[in-house]
């Protein structure tokens, strides 16, 4: 079913009779394939509206995240948030929506210091469980009415309503340029970076390559800032400056993309934890083995297999690196990649406290009474 306006979505939710498989453009959807009937938001495309001088844009769930990208490129400006592009990781080739973009609350680099997907989320229209339609948030900043509501829809991954519309706060797009610390020890190196001063857009690192900061802005505040990080961190490691704002950019969709990833890979998780739990508590405890990209000034890790792992040791791992995060303060270990087999015989996401899976059986009951959007995709049929 590829459903062409809201009222269609709305008669295609209510009239099913089964489970129902949502896909924006399929290039981040993650876990098992599961059974269910295709209902793509192919057909729902458009920027209903687009105000650069208020900041704001409101667009169809399924419009084409390039298409929205474009839009805003012409007038200066970005999704503050810099939504990934999943699709050399995953190996899809489809054209990612910005519905499937605010369903797995996707978010970049950035979202240290301009907040992940949800934070630039305005409001949303969607179709529930039942058919109806609902409305929360507004189309402007100044109207925050039910935003809590919005904020849910965020990296729901379709379980609780499939949007229609999404509108989205976004900002000016900026220049930059990038400080990179060799040989030091990167939590300490991204801990004095955030904790200056300088407004630092990006933190990021690869053990053996370097640390990764980004600084933002008007090119002579760029400069200047570039002086202090480079005086400050001195001490900790060699410093190299990419002062190219176009290199720059490069270097961080490579970190953003995860593209180090894309081949030689036969298990990929994504794993989001208070970063001096994840940096000395969990990686420590997991011993060698697992490739690592750090973002978010350690707040996030990518980890990676090689290739010639069994299916089993994959499975094996998914356990222990679940179970050490629970062990170590507690966040997400989100089994993002993986063989066919393995995604079919595990759950991806990180398994919820009784208290938190509670709240959310409550809330699919309520929003999706009988179970047909994307069910068992996140652990709960
Ligand atoms: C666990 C996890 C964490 C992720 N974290 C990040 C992250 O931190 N940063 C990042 O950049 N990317 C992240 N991604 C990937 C990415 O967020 C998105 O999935 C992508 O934006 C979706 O684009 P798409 O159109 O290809 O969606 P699809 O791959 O088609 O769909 C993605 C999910 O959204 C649902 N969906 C699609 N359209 C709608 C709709 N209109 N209404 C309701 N549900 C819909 C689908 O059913 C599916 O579950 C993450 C993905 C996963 C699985």
């Amino acid at each position: 079913m590829s459903p062409a306006n809201e009222a269609e979505l709305s008669d295609a939710v209510a009239g099913a009779s089964g489970a129902l498989r949502v896909v924006g453009g399929g290039t981040r959807s993650i876990g098992a394939a599961r059974a269910g009937e295709v209902l793509s938001l192919s057909e729902l495309v458009g920027i209903e509206m687009y105000d650069p001088g208020a900041l704001t844009l409101v667009a169809k769930a399924g419009t084409p995240l390039d298409d929205i990208e474009a839009a805003l490129s012409a007038e200066g400006q970005m999704l503050a948030f810099e939504p990934t592009d999943m699709r050399a990781l995953l190996g899809r080739d489809g054209a990612s929506t910005i519905g499937g973009v605010v369903a797995a609350n996707a978010s970049g680099p950035r979202r240290l210091q301009a907040g992940a997907c949800r934070d630039s989320l305005l409001g949303v229209r969607f179709v529930d469980g039942r058919g109806d339609v609902l409305k929360n948030g507004g189309r402007v900043m100044k109207n925050v009415t039910g935003y809590d509501l919005v904020k849910l829809m965020a990296g729901s991954y379709g379980t609780l309503g499939v949007m229609s519309e999404v509108a989205l706060k976004v900002l000016p797009k900026l220049d930059g340029a990038t400080v990179v610390v060799r040989d030091a020890d990167a939590l300490e190196v991204m801990t004095q970076a955030m904790m200056s001063p300088f407004e630092v857009s990006g933190a990021a690192a690869i053990p053996g390559e370097g640390v990764f900061l980004r600084l933002e802005g008007l090119e002579v505040s760029v400069q200047y800032r570039t002086e202090k990080l480079r005086a400050l961190l001195g001490k900790l490691g060699e410093i190299e400056v990419i002062s190219d704002p176009a290199q720059s950019a490069a270097l961080w969709r490579r970190l953003r993309d995860v593209t180090d990833f894309a081949d030689g890979t036969s298990a990929v998780w994504r794993v989001s934890m208070k970063p001096s739990d994840l940096m000395s508590g969990l990686m420590p405890a997991l011993g060698g083995g697992l490739d690592v990209q750090y973002d978010w000034a350690g707040g996030l890790a990518w980890l990676r297999m090689g290739t010639g792992i069994d299916d089993a040791q994959i499975v094996e791992m998914h356990e222990a690196i679940q179970t050490g995060v629970t062990a170590h303060g507690g966040g997400h270990a989100t089994l993002f990649k993986a063989p066919d087999a393995v995604l079919s015989r595990v759950i991806p996401f990180q398994p919820e406290t009784p208290g938190v899976a509670l709240l959310a059986k409550g809330l699919r009951a309520k929003f999706d009474p009988r179970a047909i959007l994307n069910p068992g995709l996140m652990g709960a049929a």
